[in-house]
Order: C-alpha cells, then sequence, then structure tokens
C-alpha cells in the first residue's frame, strides 16, 4: 500500500501509456479502480473489469494492489522484452501487469532495505501459481546472476515442476489445481542477485491419494511415472503401464486429460530432479514410495476360513514389502491386526474388513504425505544459502516472499478441508486490514496529512471463534478428540452448540427458540465468515483431525529400509505416550508462524479472479466474478484505499507530467518542488478541498479532478 520510494528511478523513461484519457477510459476503463467515479458501485466495478478484460486487459490497480482475470490463454505479455519495458519504471507510467508489481517490490527492497511480501490470493482456477511463476521468471531473467548463482536460480525455477507434479491435481475447477499451499522466500545479496531461497508448505490434501470426486485425478506424478517412465523402471517397480489397473488412479474415472502430458512432463520432473540435486538412490527410495502407494491401492482384502479379515492379493503384498522396505509378514499382519492396550497388558485384535481398507488408506496417505514433506524438506536444503559457495555474505541480504495459496472456498458440501481453508482466509484477511490500515494511516503521518478515521469490518471476532484458547472451534474439536468414551462428529456438533450457541458468527439448525433454521442441515453448522456464509457438514471433522494411522502399522514403517521413509517416521512416535498433535491444531500453529513472518515485510498484493467456470478464453461470467469480487473483498478494498484520497503522487512526477499546463512551471520549474505543484495547481483552478499537499506528494480527493488535467493534456 505504500509508495514510499516506489515512484522514484522511473525517471527519464516516463511513458504516455497511461489510461485515463477520456477515448481510452470509454473503451478500456480506468487502469486503477480508485479513479472511478462511483467507487461504491460494485456494478460500476465490475463493468469496468469486464471492459478492460473485453480489451485483453487482465491486469487493474486497486491503489497498488494488482487485480488479474484469468484469459486462459497466452496473451503473450510475458516475454522478455515486456519484462525489460517494466523494469525500473513506475506504476502509473505503464500499462499494470504482474510485472510492474514484481518491479516495484524488487525495488522497494533494494532501496528501503526492507523484505517484502507478495500475497497472491484467488479461488481455484483463477490464476495464483501462474502468476507466483510469472513473477518467478520476472527475478531469475532480469536480475544479476554470476555463475555460481545461476545454480541457484536454476533450482528455485526447477523447483516449481516437482513440486506441482507431487502436490498438484486435476481437479473439477483446474487441469492444474495445487492441493496444497505455498510460502517461498527467495533470498537476495546486497547487489540484488538471487542467492537462496525457502519453502514453506501447508495442508497437502492427502484424502486425494485414496479418492477423487468424478472427473478429478490423484496428484500428477503416478500418471506421470506410469506414462514416461522407462519399462525396466516399471518392471523394478512391479507396476504397469496403464493407469486404468489402478484403484487409487480411476476413482474419478478420468485417468487421461488433454492439456495435460504425462510423459513429457514425466521427463521435466525427472530433469529437475537432477538440478535440484537429488542422487539417483533418493529418486530411486521416492519412487518406490510412489509405487508402493499404488499396490497399497490394489490390495485387496477378504475373508479366511473362520471368518477374519485376510489379504487376498499376495503379489501386492510381496512388491509393497519390498518397495517399502519392510518384513512382509510383520506388514501382512499389521494391515489386518491392530494392537490394544487393556489393563496396561498389550493385545493384539484383529481388524475389521471396514477398519483393513481403512487402516490401508490411512497408511498411503501417511506414506504419500510424509514423502511430500520430505520433498520440500530435500528442496530447502538444495536451495539453501550457502556461505562457502558464495561468500560475500558481509553484505546484508533480503528477502521476497512468495505466497500462493488457497482462496475462499464454498462448495455444495463443505468439510473439514474448506473450515481449515477459510479459517486461513481469515487470518490473511485479518493480516491485510491490519497492515492496510496501518500503512495508509503511516504514509498520511508521514506526509503530514491529518488521517481520516475508515469504517470497515474487523473480522477478528471470526478469528477468535475459531482459534481461541479453551473455548474456541478448534480446542472444542480437539478436545472431542481426546475424549474417552465414544466421541463422534454428531456429539461434536452438542459440544459446539452448547459453547458457541450464542455466537453471532456461528449458526446451526437449532432456533433461540426451539424451532428448526431448515437452512441449516442436522448434520452440518454454518459459519458467516467475512466474505460470507457457508454451510459446513460436520461428518469427518474427527477423523481428519486426528488423522490416525494404527501404532502397529507405524512401528513396521519405522523399520523400513527406504532413506525417505526412515527419515519421515521416527521410533519415538510409538514409543512416547504423548498424543501427536491434531492436524487443526497443527495448522493453527503453522497459521500463525506464516502471519508473523508476513508481518515483518512489506506486502503487496496480487487479487486473481476466475472470469468463467468452464475454462475458456473470452467469456467473462459476471455473477461468478461479482462472487468472487466479494470473496476477495475487493469493494472494501477499494473503499479503505479511496477513504480519503483517490489519488497520490510524488511532487516530481505530478509536476513532469502536467507542468507543460501551465506557463510558470514551463518548460523548467525553479525553486521548490512543492512550489512549483502549487503554482501548477493554482493556475489550473483546483479548489482547497479537492487537494492537499504533504511533505512530498500531493494527494487528490476525486478521480474527477485528475481527469480534467489528463484530458487537458490531451487537448
Ligand atoms: P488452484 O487454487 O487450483 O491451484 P490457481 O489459482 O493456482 O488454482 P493456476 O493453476 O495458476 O490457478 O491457473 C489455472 C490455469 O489458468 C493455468 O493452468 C493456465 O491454463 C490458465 N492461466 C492462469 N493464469 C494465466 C495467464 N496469466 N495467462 C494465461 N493463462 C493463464
Ligand atoms: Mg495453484
Amino acid at each position: 500500500m505504500r509508495y514510499r520510494g516506489r515512484e522514484v528511478g522511473g525517471e527519464g523513461r516516463v511513458h504516455r501509456v497511461m489510461e485515463s484519457t477520456l477515448t481510452a477510459r470509454d473503451r478500456v476503463g480506468v487502469q486503477d479502480f480508485v479513479l472511478l467515479e462511483n467507487y461504491t458501485s460494485e456494478a460500476a466495478f465490475i463493468e469496468n473489469l469486464r471492459r478492460r478484460f473485453g480489451e485483453k486487459l487482465i491486469y487493474t490497480y486497486i491503489g497498488s494492489v494488482l487485480v488479474s482475470v484469468n484469459p486462459y490463454k497466452d496473451l503473450e505479455i510475458y516475454s522478455k522484452a515486456h519484462m525489460e519495458r517494466y523494469r525500473g519504471v513506475s506504476f502509473y507510467e505503464i500499462s499494470p501487469h504482474i510485472y510492474a508489481v514484481s518491479d516495484n517490490t524488487y525495488r522497494a527492497m533494494r532501496t528501503e532495505r526492507r523484505d517484502q511480501c507478495i500475497l497472491i490470493s484467488g479461488e481455484s482456477g483463477a490464476g495464483k501459481t501462474e502468476a507466483s511463476k510469472k513473477i518467478l521468471q520476472y527475478y531469475a531473467t532480469t536480475c544479476p546472476v554470476t555463475d555460481h548463482m545461476s545454480t541457484i536460480r536454476d533450482r528455485l525455477l526447477q523447483s516449481n515442476p516437482v513440486l506441482e507434479a507431487f502436490g498438484n491435481a486435476k481437479t473439477l475447477r483446474n487441469d492444474n489445481s495445487s492441493r496444497f499451499g505455498k510460502y517461498m522466500d527467495v533470498q537476495f545479496d546486497f547487489r540484488g542477485a538471487p542467492i537462496g531461497g525457502h519453502i514453506l508448505n501447508y495442508l497437502l490434501e492427502k484424502s486425494r491419494v485414496v479418492h477423487q470426486n468424478h472427473g478429478e485425478r490423484n496428484f500428477h506424478i503416478f500418471y506421470q511415472l506410469l506414462e514416461g517412465g522407462e519399462q525396466d523402471q516399471l518392471s523394478k517397480l512391479g507396476l504397469e503401464r496403464n493407469a486404468q489397473k489402478y484403484h487409487y488412479l480411476v476413482k474419478g474415472c478420468c485417468p487421461r486429460v488433454s492439456s495435460i502430458n504425462d510423459k513429457s512432463d514425466w521427463k521435466t520432473v525427472r530433469k529437475a530432479l537432477t538440478v535440484i540435486g537429488f542422487h539417483e538412490e533418493e529418486v530411486e527410495d521416492l519412487l518406490n514410495i510412489i509405487a508402493s502407494v499404488l499396490h497399497l491401492g490394489n490390495t485387496q482384502f477378504g475373508e479366511g476360513e473362520d471368518g477374519e479379515t485376510q489379504i487376498t492379493t499376495e503379489s501386492h503384498l510381496t512388491y509393497l514389502s519390498k518397495l517399502l522396505g519392510v518384513d512382509g509378514p510383520a506388514l501382512r499382519e499389521a494391515l489386518t491386526h491392530k494392537k490394544l492396550t487393556a489393563k496396561g497388558e498389550e493385545m493384539i485384535g484383529p481388524l475389521s474388513f471396514e477398519q483393513a481398507v481403512a487402516a490401508r488408506d490411512a497408511l498411503a496417505k501417511a506414506v504419500y504425505g510424509r514423502a511430500f514433506t520430505w520433498l520440500v524438506a530435500k528442496i530447502n536444503q538444495s536451495l539453501a544459502f550457502k556461505d562457502e559457495v558464495y561468500n560475500s555474505s558481509k553484505g546484508s541480504s533480503s528477502v521476497i516472499g512468495l505466497l500462493d495459496i488457497y482462496g475462499f472456498e464454498v462448495f455444495q458440501h463443505n468439510s473439514f478441508e474448506q473450515f481449515c481453508i477459510n479459517y486461513c482466509n481469515e487470518k490473511l484477511q485479518q493480516l491485510f486490514i491490519k497492515l492496510t490500515l496501518k500503512s495508509e494511516q503511516e504514509e498520511y503521518e508521514a506526509e503530514g496529512i491529518t488521517w481520516e478515521p475508515v469504517k470497515y469490518f474487523d473480522n477478528k471476532i471470526i478469528c477468535d471463534l475459531v482459534e481461541e484458547k479453551h473455548k474456541g472451534f478448534i480446542s472444542i474439536l480437539d478436545e472431542e478428540c481426546l475424549r474417552p468414551g465414544e466421541p463422534s462428529d454428531i456429539s461434536f456438533l452438542e459440544k459446539l452448540e452448547d459453547t458457541l450457541g450464542g455466537h453471532a458468527h456461528f449458526v446451526t439448525h437449532k432456533l433461540a427458540n426451539g424451532k428448526t433454521r431448515k437452512a441449516v442441515g442436522r448434520e452440518e453448522f454454518r459459519l458467516i465468515h467475512y466474505a460470507g456464509e457457508v454451510n459446513y457438514t460436520v461428518n469427518g471433522f474427527l477423523d481428519k483431525n486426528t488423522d490416525l494411522l494404527y501404532r502397529n502399522l507405524k512401528e513396521v514403517i519405522c523399520q523400513s529400509d527406504n532413506q525417505i521413509l526412515s527419515q519421515c517416521f521416527h521410533r519415538e512416535e510409538v514409543t512416547t505416550q504423548k498424543r501427536p498433535e491434531t492436524a487443526a491444531t497443527q495448522f493453527k500453529n503453522s497459521l500463525a508462524k506464516l502471519i508473523e513472518i508476513l508481518m515483518s515485510k512489506e506486502p503487496s498484493y496480487v487479487r486473481c479472479i476466475k472470469p468463467n467456470d468452464a475454462k475458456q478464453s473470452g467469456r467473462f461470467d459476471e455473477a461468478l466474478v461479482r462472487h468472487q469480487v466479494k470473496y476477495l473483498g475487493l469493494m472494501e478494498n477499494l473503499r479503505v484505499r479511496r477513504a480519503g484520497f483517490a489519488y497520490r503522487r510524488r511532487y516530481e512526477a505530478f509536476l513532469q507530467r502536467y507542468k507543460s499546463l501551465c506557463p510558470g512551471t514551463w518548460p523548467n520549474w525553479q525553486g521548490r518542488l512543492a512550489d512549483g505543484v502549487a503554482t501548477l495547481v493554482q493556475h489550473l483552478g483546483y479548489k482547497a478541498e479537492e487537494y492537499k499537499l504533504g511533505k512530498t506528494k500531493i494527494f487528490i480527493r476525486f478521480p474527477k479532478t485528475l481527469f480534467t488535467t489528463e484530458d487537458a493534456l490531451e487537448a
């Protein structure tokens, strides 16, 4: 939100392409929503987006926030020449672009010596991951590099295909949907060259390993391996080159996707693994894990002579023991029995058919999920800034963080995953409010202009509802998961009602007068989020929160010869009496850390919008866009930004642009810049209520004032 120091650097390269002239405005709308006359009108906002989208102008600002609409086609605006055009140029002198944000952020980091972050949000398919890749490419191409550093640069770029292979999947909304949240720090040295990186990952959607909805796929890597892996490699893994043969790959009836080439993607991933520095043995261990998941999926159970559950697919079990590097008979027993402790004694009890299936699926999810975490850690090792390679640590370094994280989600059925995702969005909104208001206020103060308070909805109340100690949602959930007896999703819902019943943002089917609210089902609760109301089905909350893997399965995997697994599953896990942290608490803690990281940096925002549900270019579905404008909080964002002044500009830039309109300032103004601007606006007839002069900037209250001046330039 801050412009301090950002406009400078563009002098001498002023571009005359500001799209605010009269004719251009009619055709392509305004390039900054703050210039909308009727800035509180949602209809005007959407009309401006639509016009620009129609002209293939997918980017628009709200102040320094970039709004981006997915074009669903290659617009050819990301070439090296485009990158060059945005280098060192200020926001307003050239069309809005993701490169402008990349460049401004980079320059702010360099000139202010302050860590930066770019927060990218939007719903699935809106273009977040593409945006983050464009930013990274911009830095990789435009920042200075030496030989040593080119390795880091390549690794930074190559981490993307690897993480996407393991963490992305085809969904109904997006053929390449990220199924995890990602925060990546890029570290730059004092010369502005990239010297390292670090990735934090959030909440991988592990359930996808064992189940996919109709029309969706499992994670890309499985299909890539089957399509692209060499024949002898597949034979060693006991796999056939046919995704249809694997239960875990066909739940969504969609093994092939026209926009995806698994075979060539496999080659890209293999190469990327080498660039990042994976050893052959590590790749082998990783593939063994991938293959073991497929064998687990095909492991079937039947009934033995005495009615006991037994494994009926011996060949898969043989491969499993080999690939997981564990003892075969022990694995067989652990997949069909569980250990119980009764009265201090350990006993082995048989699993029912359903329990065995659940244990098998839990193992597949755990193995895949932990391998993913290992993968991120391994990439981090290779991206770590190494002093011995590059010994110029005398100069200080700064970072730019990129956050590509799931946007607000509302489906027909919303479960634990949506709850976590939407909670995450509440936290980010809270951060946005704090930082935006703070920086607006700071700028006014720095400029010596009176701060005019803005009214806004503070969503802290919802964050507290979820995370407060003892009486918050997550505490109640954890308590119910740990409770002896027979806790269930329904008993959890009852507890929620007891504790949160009167809360303004929590609703169940029960009305205070004893009647029933029809809009909320009996197994549902509703949260009134800042972005809107969402009903959640309580089913599965307890299981997903405990994320249980039977202890005897853990014991077997802890003994694994597979180096990755032995690093992921520790012996202490089975020896300790301590309960592991629940999924919700883990998520809450990792979010708190993330917010802390982001708070310490200066933020920029990219808000991505999906124009239609058909993944088609050129289609702008107004209703769909309106939804997102609401969920992204864009109107509120604009209101805060416009509350005082629509427009602000540094004196030198303002004078440079408009001095030709006033004989007293043209061609050269001699004297203080502020006096020059004062002379200029007096000549232009600005009224006192229309503007204010700060220490370094002019603040203009209404867009009309600026437009009149712009139009005078054209005349
Ligand atoms: P998810 O939350 O599911 O991960 P996302 O917001 O990360 O979604 P992307 O994967 O970035 O969405 O984008 C979805 C698809 O839209 C891309 O695969 C690409 O085809 C298209 N797309 C996105 N941004 C652009 C762009 N700037 N230019 C052209 N196509 C784009
Ligand atoms: Mg994505």
